[in-house]
């Protein structure tokens, strides 16, 4: 009751209005009717007006007022003398902020309890002690205890033997993960039953769960204006009440019928029932590991027609190895060691992999002078007084004048060429994801027409990956502006692009929907998102695809289930059979039944739940898979290479 108080205080006009039907009722049980009337009367006619004042500003910023029923409502009862049901339209009119508010605030909990579950102290082991430290403290390297049950503060390294974890607020898997010593934990992991020692392998700032958190607040602070669904039912509905509630007074001639029915011609719906359902989506999209930075884009999803993919590090896991190294004339170790000279200057995944196989059988690579990389296309330098050029078939061609040979099948080339000559090519593989196919088909489920592949990597790797993968559309040999192009140009919109974040911000920014996906993506990458995934799952862009539908059938029904209750309502009213005292209360019972309606948005239908279970099926194939691959030898073995 207190608390109830306390938040009421945010809404004077609630009180006052509760105020004045209390003055009234005193009045009306003594024997004063006629100040009874006058003094409700007048507050609600003051009400209207300010509700009208407002209701004027909205007309010249030119979005028109769907209150002008409620005003009219108020207005007629007034006349006729039903100021009582008068003042309970005025209760729902003000009221109805308070209550969108709290249905708000409940579709917003997992948001607020994301930010709220933020870990703030870690228990630093110094020696021998344990000091509990804020965890902004946390230097990378600390030793740090995590007792049952609390949250993994900082992203680090397990160094007891195994420990049991649970990362629902970071994935939205409900199930337990085990994780055994040297793996990695994110923080906001929350630790199981036994304490474990872990070392911090990066600061809070930089650690997984306070990113997370990040966006969240952006979100949440982002002012987007909530889709105004309703807008477009608004007229017609404001139309329609008014036609029937003058109807209804001419053929019975009687001018009470006016109010009668508008008492019942409850706007709520139209304004209430949308928001509230976007909040519960935002909600939902939260837990499951999407951060959908507004409500325009809930809606933008659920009506997209094509989805791009970058295809490194989004349908593929991004971490190429080294296959073979072809090599025109002299050796391949030293084309290699040639290759990787320049390489280690870029931050490309391509030139990670071939300075690691490099540099695996114990080889030092020399440093190269000059080094310049041309994003998208590759790197030149020079080393040991040649001029070293790596990179795209295209850019090495540009170099040498030849056509370069194409590598084997499934593979994708770094060319290199020595003192402008074709010297050879080191070959990659980089394996795709195993959710992939089947995130196509949910797609194609949720009502995407085309799929789309964006690469600047070679035309023969391209089309081998979406012939596996199930990807209608392909483009590959891109630069940037031509992924930009493509996105702009796509047939059928909306358009959704998907990336990793590693140098796609332009084309993110242009979708209309843009997606970035996995922990690892630039943090320019996410700004420009309209969604940012925080787990590398591929498939949980066809489940914010699912999310979107939801929301937006969820939204549409409550306006719905609220304008037939309504229209109903008003139709028994016009028919004599409702006075307006009654039907003032029932129109506080269908505001309330499409509110309840619209925070079903935070569940997931059935349909989609068996949807999910496919997904998460693939999904959890992956992760395994992961999970052993990372525990193979890291150093790629380079076949025959030397
Ligand atoms: P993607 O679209 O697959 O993410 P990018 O746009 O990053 O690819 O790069 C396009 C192509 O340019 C790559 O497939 C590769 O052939 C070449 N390339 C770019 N940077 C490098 C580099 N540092 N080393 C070698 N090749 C590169
Ligand atoms: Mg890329």
């Amino acid at each position: 009751m207190r608390t109830l108080l306390g938040g009421l205080r945010q809404y004077p006009v609630v009180i006052a209005t509760l105020a004045t039907g209390a003055v009234g009722a005193v009045l009306e049980v003594t024997g004063q009717p006629v100040a009874a009337r006058w003094t409700v009367s007048a507050f609600v006619v003051v009400v209207a007006l300010l509700q009208l004042r407002g209701m004027v500003a909205d007309l010249r910023a030119g979005s028109y007022g769907i209150d002008l029923l409620a005003v009219t409502a108020i207005g007629s009862a007034v006349a006729v003398g039903e100021y009582w049901a008068a003042l309970v339209v005025c209760l729902m009119l003000t009221g109805g902020e308070a209550l969108e508010d709290v249905a708000a605030g409940r579709a917003r909990r997992e948001l607020t309890g994301l930010l709220e579950n933020a870990p703030r102290t870690a228990h630093r082991r110094d020696g021998d002690g344990l000091t509990d430290v804020p965890v902004d403290a946390v230097a990378v390297g600390d030793l740090l205890l995590v007792r049952p049950y609390e949250v993994v503060p900082v992203d680090a390294v397990l160094e007891s033997a195994a420990a049991t974890l649970d990362e629902s607020s970071l994935t939205g898997e409900p199930l337990p993960v085990d994780r055994d010593r040297g793996e990695v934990l994110l923080s906001g992991a929350v630790n199981g039953g036994e304490a474990i020692d872990v070392r911090a392998a990066a600061t809070a700032a930089e650690s997984q769960y306070q990113r997370i958190v990040e966006l969240v607040r952006e979100a949440q602070e982002s002012k987007a204006p909530f889709v105004r669904l309703a807008d477009r039912v608004a007229v017609p509905f404001t139309v329609g009440a008014l036609a029937l509630a003058v109807a209804a007074w001419l053929l019975s001639g009687n001018p009470a019928r006016v109010a009668e029915v508008l008492v019942v011609a409850t706007p709520c719906p139209l304004i209430i029932a949308a928001p509230v359902a976007f909040m519960g989506g935002m909600s939902r999209s939260a837990r499951n590991g999407i951060i959908v930075k507004s409500s325009g884009t809930l809606e933008q999803l659920a009506r997209l027609r094509t989805v791009a993919f970058d295809k490194t590090g989004t349908l593929t896991y991004g971490e190429p190895r080294v296959t073979a190294v072809h090599a025109e004339g002299s050796g391949r170790r030293e084309l290699l060691t040639l290759a990787a000279a320049v390489e280690q200057y870029s931050s490309h995944p391509l030139a990670a992999a071939v300075v690691d196989a490099a540099r695996s059988g114990g080889a030092t690579v020399p440093s190269a002078a000059d080094v310049i990389e041309v994003p998208a296309n590759g790197v030149r330098g020079t080393v040991d007084a040649r001029a070293v050029v790596v990179g795209s078939a295209r850019f090495v061609a540009r170099e040498t004048g030849t056509e370069p040979p194409r590598p084997p099948e499934g593979h994708t080339a770094v060319h290199v060429a020595v003192d402008g000559r074709y010297a050879g090519y080191v070959a990659l593989a980089d394996e795709m994801r195993v959710e992939t196919p089947a995130t196509m088909a949910a797609l194609h489920r949720a009502g995407v027409r085309s799929t789309m592949m964006l690469t600047g990597d070679g035309e023969h790797v391209a089309r081998h990956i979406a012939r596996q993968a199930g990807i209608d559309d392909v483009r590959a040999e891109l630069l940037p502006q031509d992924k930009v192009d493509a996105v702009r140009t796509a047939a059928a919109r909306p358009t959704m692009m998907v990336g990793d974040g590693v140098n796609d911000a332009p084309v993110l920014a242009a979708a209309d929907v843009g997606v970035a996906m996995g922990a690892r993506g630039s943090s320019a990458a996410s700004e420009s998102a309209d969604v940012v995934i925080t787990v590398d799952d591929l498939a949980r862009s066809a489940r914010a695809v699912h999310i979107g539908r939801r929301t937006m059938r969820v939204a549409w029904q409550a306006i719905g289930i609220g304008v037939v209750m309504s229209v109903a309502l008003m139709l028994v009213a016009a028919a004599g059979m409702l006075p307006a005292l009654v039907g003032a209360w029932l129109q506080e019972v269908v505001d309330l039944s499409c509110i309840l309606w619209a925070l079903l948005a935070m569940r997931p239908s059935r349909a989609e739940r068996a949807e999910a279970g496919l997904l998460a099926a693939a999904a959890s194939a992956s992760r395994d898979r992961r999970g052993r691959a990372d525990l193979r030898s890291d150093a790629p073995l380079v076949a025959g290479a030397g």
